[in-house]
């Protein structure tokens, strides 16, 4: 997938950074987190789009703080590759646990997602034992590929 060039801002992630995704992930999103409202359930954005420069500064830190290549793309993919470029992968918390950890798979807001994001058109791209060997990211959702819409 191609790194997206029509981004729309999405308000503050949940670090007061100014988020942006893709239009049709900024309307899924909003639909979501909107439907998560209604049931009780507060969905706060970690991240949204990143650039490909920008997930390669991730990887050039951590090589530069001495850690292997090898496990340092086991959790951070080699850029590029990690759907956030696209503008139609999110980063989801809850007020209830650390950001980006594996507790978030055991929260409510995780639970609801699992049952609801489907629906928003949203889905978990590294549940336990994915076939891309990277390690399990509860927090990380990303807007299916519509059926025909050239990648
Ligand atoms: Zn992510």
């Amino acid at each position: 997938m191609e790194e997206a060039r029509q981004l729309v801002d999405v308000g503050q992630d949940a670090f007061g950074r100014e988020a942006q995704l893709a239009e049709d992930a900024a309307v899924a999103w909003a639909a979501m987190r909107r439907g998560a409202e209604r049931e009780g359930v507060r969905l706060l954005l970690l991240s949204g789009f990143r650039s490909i420069e920008g997930q390669a500064e991730i990887v050039q830190k951590k090589l530069s703080a001495g850690q292997p290549l090898e496990a340092i793309l086991r959790v951070s993919a080699y850029p590029g590759f990690r759907e956030h470029h696209t503008g139609r992968a999110i980063d989801l918390g809850s007020p209830t646990c650390a950001h980006f950890s594996e507790a978030f798979g055991a929260t409510r807001e995780f639970d609801w997602l699992s049952q609801r994001a489907p629906q928003f058109g949203f889905t978990l791209s590294y549940p336990r034992g994915n076939p891309q060997g990277v390690v399990f990211e509860p927090w990380h959702w990303c807007l299916w590929e519509k059926a025909g819409r050239e990648p």
